[in-house]
């Protein structure tokens, strides 16, 4: 099994990188985003409860998140990996992921880390707004408020990776393609 998180601040490229990353290495993809928008269609208690915390643009609880991936794994005992997007997101989520893994006998293999400068981040995030859908891409200052989120609770986990020397920045400004190659040769590298 090869497990991947693509990390990187919202906005920085991981949903679509991700969908041509599962369609290449045949990886199953766990967003906690899709998961939590989709809890939120379905109208569930979960999804209520998320709606009002994403539309701030902070970040929904812990024990919400990790459970929600630790039924996505459990439902997938065939994959042949997983890539993870949009989690983890604090320091206890990656703590609880790695438990997770263990219990699978698997482990992290790299940490994708997309680097995307702040403003080119806000466009690209009030951009997508125009066709999204998401509510929370609509509003500039929701917008910074999740940078924000990501810059006091997020960013700190890929130093809890760093230690087992697994992350690798990857530069995410360029073309789809041209970062999509980028993702591509560390993975390769690592496979091989
Ligand atoms: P983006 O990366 O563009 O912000 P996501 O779809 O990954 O978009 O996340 C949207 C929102 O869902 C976040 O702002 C947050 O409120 C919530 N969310 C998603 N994943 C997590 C997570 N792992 N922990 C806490 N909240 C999360």
């Amino acid at each position: 099994m090869f497990n991947i998180i693509l990390f990187g601040p919202p906005g920085s490229g991981k949903g679509t990188q991700s969908e041509k990353l599962i369609q290449a290495y045949g990886l199953k993809h766990l967003s906690t985003g899709d998961l939590l928008r989709s809890e939120i269609a379905r109208q569930t208690p979960l999804g209520l409860e998320a709606k009002s915390i994403m539309d701030r643009g902070q970040l929904v609880p812990d024990e919400v998140v990790v459970g929600m991936i630790s039924s996505a794994l459990d439902n997938h005992p065939q994959a042949r990996g997983f890539l993870f997007d949009g989690f983890p997101r604090t320091v206890a989520q990656s703590e609880a992921l790695d438990k997770l893994l263990r219990l699978k006998n698997t482990e992290i293999g790299v940490v994708l880390a997309l680097e995307v400068g702040e403003e080119e981040l806000v466009n690209r995030l009030l951009n997508r707004g125009l066709t999204s859908g998401r509510s929370d891409d609509t509003n500039e200052s929701v917008i910074r408020a999740r940078i924000t989120e990501y810059r006091n609770k997020t960013s700190v986990v890929a130093e809890h990776y760093d230690k087992s020397g697994k992350v690798v920045k990857v530069p995410g400004e360029g073309t789809v393609d041209e970062i999509f190659r980028s993702l591509c040769s560390e993975i390769d590298r690592r496979l091989s």
